[in-house]
């Protein structure tokens, strides 16, 4: 049979992953097929029962399954530490794990070399399972404090006792008021993406040596990017870290290691540049 994996989201049309596997499928000689699957919430456990039977061997978790992946999976230690899962594969049982940390923490210290937020506070904006990966990252880096700020108190206050101590929660209207001292400001919320409001933000609060994440790549240079570019900030871009977080991935379901060629990222950005998802693959 041939060897398939799939992103699986509820939406999943914006999801780029399709063309970054296929083009490493054949960039390595792999006879292999990557394809979307588009799964509503109340389906997902039927349809995760149902992954070998489909002919997958893994898949990528995109929102909003990241955190329920955990109750229908084996996650290893990092997915159980972050409590949030990306990838699964199927191993005898259907295993999980978290690729959305390395690929944070790669994509930072690629675009934003030096960057250092040591002794200093990073704020994290969206409490969902892409900001549990860069929570526990920064934490792993040894920030000492991480803000989280999300538009549903709840969902910040289920993260903040889940890390502990080093994270704090502040109310989604008071946002601008932290950036003062913000070394690193991460965006892990929805917003900026098509059909989304924009990120409403006052970057010029941010101290003149913070870099800027957004993982927003859809479109590629955000308004949060493109206002942090305007102040000569650091920025990292959503793509690098989509792109980094897929290497493990194509590895565990396929069994090569892919290359970020600089081919692909152009293939990437240009398909960015049309302003509805277009198949490449
Ligand atoms: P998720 O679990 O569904 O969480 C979505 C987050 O966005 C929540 O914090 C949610 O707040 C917030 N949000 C949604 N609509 C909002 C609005 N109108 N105003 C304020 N906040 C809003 O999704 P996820 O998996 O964490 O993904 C979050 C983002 O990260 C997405 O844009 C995704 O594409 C991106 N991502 C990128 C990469 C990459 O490799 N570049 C990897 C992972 C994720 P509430 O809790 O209040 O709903």
């Amino acid at each position: 049979m041939t060897p398939a994996a799939c992103v699986i989201g509820w939406p999943v049309e914006h999801s780029r992953s399709p063309l970054i596997h296929n083009y490493w499928l054949k960039a390595c000689g792999v006879a292999g097929e990557y394809r979307r699957e588009a799964v509503p919430p109340d389906r997902f456990g039927d349809f995760l029962q149902s992954l070998a039977g489909r002919g997958y061997r893994g898949a990528n978790l995109i929102f909003p399954h990241k955190e329920a992946a955990l109750a229908w999976s084996e996650p290893d230690d990092r997915a159980r530490a972050v409590g949030a899962a990306n990838t699964l594969w199927l191993d005898g049982v259907l295993r999980a794990t978290n690729t959305d940390v390395e690929g944070f923490l790669d994509n930072l210290d690629a675009c934003a070399p030096g960057w250092d937020a040591s002794g200093g506070t990073a704020v994290v904006l969206g409490a969902g399972g892409a900001a549990r990966a860069v929570v526990y990252g920064l934490l792993e880096r040894g920030i000492p404090r991480v803000i989280v700020i999300n538009r549903t108190t709840a969902r910040a206050q289920a993260l903040q006792q889940w890390f502990g101590a080093p994270v704090r929660i502040a109310a989604w209207d008071e946002r601008d008021r932290w950036l003062g001292e913000a070394k690193i400001l991460v965006n892990a919320t929805k917003l900026g993406m098509p059909g989304q409001p924009d990120l409403v933000l006052d970057i010029g609060r941010l101290p003149a040596d913070a870099a800027v994440a957004d993982l927003v790549y859809v479109p590629l240079i955000t308004p949060l990017l493109r206002a942090a570019m305007a102040r000569a900030l650091r920025t990292a871009d959503g793509l690098g870290m989509l792109l980094r977080q897929a290497v493990p991935q194509f590895q565990l379901w396929f069994g090569k290691k892919p290359e970020i060629t600089s081919e692909l990222r152009g293939l990437l950005e240009e398909n960015l540049s049309h302003p509805l998802p277009r198949d490449q693959e």
